[in-house]
């Protein structure tokens, strides 16, 4: 029996992570060592917003560019780790059993926010990847089930890794110098975050706009919270549980780059 694989939130701040000399890269560099060797990889994503729950089912997926003026040097990387092809029928199996029907897509490679921790965890690309996507217009609780209802793929070799921000107010990244120190509105809600998440507090954390410091300025849009969500329910099962802070620190001091284990 394979030992049971955390299920891991990160931050993936700006692409450019994937090269950029800060704290975060070097920690997604050590981590991928730090974990079980996964036999697959389920992939949530902040940039793969769908109506309803989609997952990738391409053999060879593709290196998507989804960002714009950027360096030269970020649109020739390629992440050529092959689809999961079985790892996205049990997926699809495990949500259908929830009663969250989802669907497949056999044309969508990997998006930024799957590929660029992807290859600071497992460079070597050898590992088989699947992505699951998330859905802005359901309820942050929806995203829950979802990773409740993905929990047995822990015991089945399979790392679930969700990938978004802690906070993410790209409007303000551009006034501040990548390794600025932390400004206040978002190290009140990257801490309050950090709080509920170590304290197992479920309910607090699906009413973040509400209950979160500065909520709604430090996610203006959904998509970069909800994927935390999705990890929370996969590692912890039917009572939320209390998961670990695994990194902490922020580029352009806005972004909090706070990385999270559950179970
Ligand atoms: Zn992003």
């Amino acid at each position: 029996m394979p030992a049971n694989i955390p299920a891991i939130f990160v931050s993936h701040g700006a692409p450019t992570l994937v090269m950029d000399n800060v704290p975060t890269r070097d920690f997604l560099m050590g981590l991928g060592k730090s974990l079980p060797r996964p036999r697959a990889i389920l992939a949530v994503s902040a940039h793969w917003d769908t109506e309803a729950p989609r997952v990738t089912t391409d053999a060879a997926p593709h290196t998507m560019y989804d960002f714009y003026g950027f360096p030269d040097e970020l649109y020739e990387m390629k992440y050529p780790a092959p689809g999961a092809t079985a790892l996205a029928a049990r997926t699809l199996e495990l949500l259908d059993a929830a009663g969250v029907p989802a669907g497949a897509d056999a044309k969508r490679g990997y998006d930024h926010g799957a590929w660029v921790p992807l290859k600071l965890m497992y460079p070597e690309a050898d590992i088989p990847v699947a992505q699951l996507s998330i859905q802005t217009r359901r309820h942050p609780a929806a995203h829950l089930a979802m990773g409740r209802a993905l929990a047995p793929l822990r015991q089945e070799g399979v790392l679930v890794i969700a990938s978004g921000n802690a906070t993410h107010n790209l409007r303000d990244v551009f006034n501040h110098d990548m390794l600025a120190a932390p400004v206040p509105y978002a190290k009140a809600f990257a801490d309050w975050l950090a709080g509920n998440v170590e304290a197992g507090e479920t309910a607090p954390l699906l009413d973040y706009l509400s209950q979160g410091p500065n909520g709604a300025r430090n996610h203006p849009s959904a998509d970069h919270y909800l994927p935390l969500l999705v990890a929370l329910g996969a590692g912890g099962g039917a009572d939320g549980g209390k998961g670990r802070l695994l990194h902490d620190g922020y580029t352009y001091g806005v972004l909090s780059m706070a990385a999270y284990a559950w179970g």
